[in-house]
């Protein structure tokens, strides 16, 4: 894939989590690994309006390049893409059920078998920190360890992948179980899978690819 048609790709997965309903305006931002770093969607910039030269590349060393400032939470893309070396990119939203669930600072526990999607028994929610800073950035990886997305408290959520189709397949799954979550916590207390159960469906999951509809 070229650089261009990269940069396209990350305003076309920008678009289409609006289009979907898991973002409202301009609130989330999308990125994509790219040679020693990453491309990010530029601050304060409407998706529509975004075109391929808006798209900011980001350095091995953090380092900005483009007309525009890239999006305020571009550290925690930096510090994914530097730890987790399996991730080509990352999708953050303030979708409604997550961004609820996070408010109360509540993590997903094993509801549904499907949260074994994120890797694990439970979408951990990391505590809250100032948008933009490198303590929201140290926090988050500390609740996606072993993990391919997380809420973030007070704040809303980040989705992992090897690909900007699967990132964004993984934060429209983890918005549908905090929904889940949400609505069954309305009527009582659901009932969680054992440890036992999710770690065999971790393993199914390794060959059964369960976002592909
Ligand atoms: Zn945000």
């Amino acid at each position: 894939m070229t650089e261009l048609q990269l940069r396209k790709q990350i305003i076309a997965t920008a678009q289409r989590m609006n289009a979907l309903g898991i973002n409202r305006g301009k609130s989330g931002n999308v990125s994509a690994r790219w040679k020693d770093g990453f491309l990010v969607t530029p601050s304060g910039l409407p998706y529509e309006e975004t075109k391929p030269a808006d798209i900011v590349f980001i350095d091995a060393k953090g380092r900005a390049k483009g007309k525009r400032a890239p999006s305020s939470e571009w550290r925690f893309h930096f510090d994914i893409y530097h730890g987790k070396s399996e991730v080509h990119a990352v999708v953050h939203t303030h979708s409604s059920f997550a961004t609820t669930l996070a408010c109360l600072e509540m993590a997903v526990p094993a509801f549904h078998y499907m949260v074994a999607v994120a890797g694990g028994n439970s979408i951990r929610c990391a505590p809250y920190a100032t948008f933009g800073t490198q303590t929201l950035s140290d926090r988050a990886l500390r609740a996606l360890e072993g993990r391919k997305a997380c809420l973030l408290a007070n704040h809303g959520m980040i989705a992992t992948g090897e690909s900007l189709k699967s990132a964004l397949a993984l934060a429209v799954e983890v918005e549908a179980l905090c929904e889940q979550y949400w609505r069954a916590l309305q009527i009582g207390k659901p009932n969680l899978l054992s440890d036992d159960e999710m770690i065999a469906v971790v393993e199914k999951f390794k060959t059964y690819n369960a976002l592909a509809r």
